[in-house]
């Protein structure tokens, strides 16, 4: 057998969540919240399906449902989608990219990625028959360096994924970072697939600069997005994509012959849920606490850190306690901690080991403690 994707291995994410359970430790190594999502939204689903939802959506998903996305995208980022051409409901933010990719990367193209990146870009490009072409960031990869994007540019340059807030690193991208961006791609045409499901979690103040909210980037953007992450609900698999009309067109050739259509009752509740902006316009500050209350905890630890930005993630460096490679050091805390992390250098070029563990804080306060109380014992 010839495999599409050879040497690829099994999820990260998938490893040490099922490490989590073996060892019975904290989990804090995949991306999910540890706690319920709003029963109200819940009730609403349930409601749906009593409400006889229960049969395909459109392919494009629900009219009301997108109407609401692009109410919520006029209203923060300052640019209209139009619903009917403009806007997908997708299986998570996972499928948007997915199709994203595959709609318009074609074999022998090349794809630019920042890395360290989330782990599915990577052979999503390599089955098209692509190539990936990797740009390292330094840790603590908080910085992205615009001239190494530039000469990596090439004429066969298809696509430059970016990641906004970032996965694994906390990163909020910067207005002038966007600005940069714009200026790279001004003239070309490269498209961008702008992977934002964090776009709701941002610090200290911070704004999400989206895609969107710059003319020259949303011209030629895809810009993913997930439900999952914004209301606590990963595992309904529920996301969207924003795109231009002529690239929507083609995003929607591959999503139809994908999966057709996503989830029905959800839909209508998620629609439904929009109408209420508290319901997601309160995430930064709800998260920032937690990053607090988990940093504000670490009292004697020898694990150093920058606050994250954004996201769910807070990278830690153990340089000062060992000089393990993270993905062993990730498996020994599980087992003898009881604490699961994800060893950072797997979303890296070459496995780069930055001696970095990523651990979400999207978790109960009592586990953040918990967590907390172990880090400061290593
Ligand atoms: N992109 C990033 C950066 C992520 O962290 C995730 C989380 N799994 C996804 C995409 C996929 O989102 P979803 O769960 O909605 O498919
Ligand atoms: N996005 C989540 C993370 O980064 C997990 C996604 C997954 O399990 N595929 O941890």
């Amino acid at each position: 057998m010839r495999s599409k994707l050879p040497g690829d291995q099994a999820s990260i994410f998938a490893e040490m969540t099922a490490l989590a359970v073996k060892h019975d430790a904290l989990n804090l190594s995949q991306g999910f919240p540890g706690f319920s999502p709003d029963p109200v939204l819940i009730d609403l689903v349930n409601q749906a399906m009593l409400d006889g939802h229960n049969q395909y959506a459109p392919p494009a998903g629900n009219l009301r449902l997108r109407e609401k996305i692009s109410e919520l995208v006029a209203n923060l980022r300052g640019k209209i989608y139009d619903p009917e051409h403009e806007i997908n409901i997708t299986v998570g933010a996972s499928e948007a990219l997915y199709v994203a990719i595959t709609a318009f990367v074609h074999p022998g193209d090349e794809v630019i990625l920042l890395k360290p990146a989330f782990d599915s870009y990577e052979p999503t490009v390599k089955l098209q028959g692509a190539t990936p072409v990797t740009v390292q960031l330094e840790a603590p990869y908080l910085k992205i360096d615009w001239n190494a994007v530039a000469n990596a540019i090439t004429s066969k340059t298809r696509m430059i994924i970016i990641n906004n807030p970032h996965n694994p690193s906390g990163m909020v991208f910067k207005d002038s970072d966007l600005k940069q961006l714009e200026e790279l791609v001004r003239n070309t045409d490269i498209l961008l697939l702008s992977d934002e499901v964090y776009e709701h979690m941002v610090f200290d103040g911070r704004i999400h600069q989206s895609a969107a909210s710059f003319p020259g980037i949303a011209e030629r953007a895809l810009i993913t997005a997930s439900f999952g992450k914004t209301f606590h609900t990963t595992g309904w698999k529920m996301g969207y994509c924003l795109a231009p009309k002529e690239l929507m067109r083609e995003f929607r050739k591959v999503h139809q012959n994908l999966v057709f259509s996503v989830h029905h009752p959800t839909q209508i509740a998620l629609a439904e849920y929009l109408e209420e902006p508290r319901h997601y316009s309160g995430l930064s500050d709800f998260y920032q606490q937690k990053r607090d209350t988990f940093l504000n905890a670490l009292t004697q630890s020898r694990f150093t850190y920058i606050p994250a930005e954004g996201a769910y993630f807070q990278i830690m460096d153990y340089s000062a306690i060992t000089d393990e490679p993270a993905v062993d050091f990730a498996r020994r805390l599980t087992r003898e901690h009881k604490l699961a992390s994800i060893p950072v250098s797997v979303f890296n070029v070459d496995q780069r080991d930055d001696h970095l563990l990523r651990f979400c804080f999207a978790k109960a306060e009592k586990d953040l403690l918990e967590a907390a109380e172990i880090l400061n014992s290593i």
